[in-house]
């Protein structure tokens, strides 16, 4: 956990892919990442704060905005963004074995990316997918509106 100033929220460009993992996910999202960096520096990109620094470690070329770690309110920020239309993809490697004290947070982020039905990948085989998919490189579209 990276410790972060209570600044105001970070202002990523609108279109922003959300990256989040947890300790033992890190590396593996942040080789996703290595392998997508041709697709992923051309998108604005948003990370918790230690999931950030270590892409950042991975990438260095990559321009991520940071927020506060996860378990410091950094994946209600995020789902802020969901809300505001400005992450427009979720991707989130959760760690499945181990119990989180910021479960919560987690299970809240998870919850408004269902509702805004962004796209969502939750591991390393669903990102690729989404990557394959041309999503990454298209404009992106509108956020849905709950209820719509
Ligand atoms: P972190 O937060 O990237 O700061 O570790 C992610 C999380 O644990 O939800």
């Amino acid at each position: 956990m990276t410790e972060t100033s209570t600044a105001a929220l970070p202002d990523p460009a609108p279109g922003a892919i959300a990256l989040v993992a947890h300790d033992r996910q890190k590396p593996n999202l942040a080789a996703w990442v290595a392998a997508h960096a041709d697709v992923l520096r051309n998108r604005p990109i948003v990370a918790t704060a230690t999931t950030g620094a270590t892409i950042k470690d991975f990438c260095p070329e990559l321009q991520i905005t940071t927020v506060a770690s996860g378990p410091l309110g950094g994946d209600q920020q995020i789902g802020a963004m969901i809300v505001e239309g400005r992450v427009t993809a979720l991707v989130f490697f959760p760690d499945p074995m181990t119990p989180m004290p910021h479960d919560v947070d987690v299970k809240a982020l998870l919850r408004i990316a269902l509702v805004r039905d962004i796209p969502c990948a939750f591991n390393r085989r669903s990102a690729d997918l989404l990557m394959r998919s041309g999503y990454f490189q298209e404009s992106q579209p509108a956020p849905t509106e709950p209820g719509s």
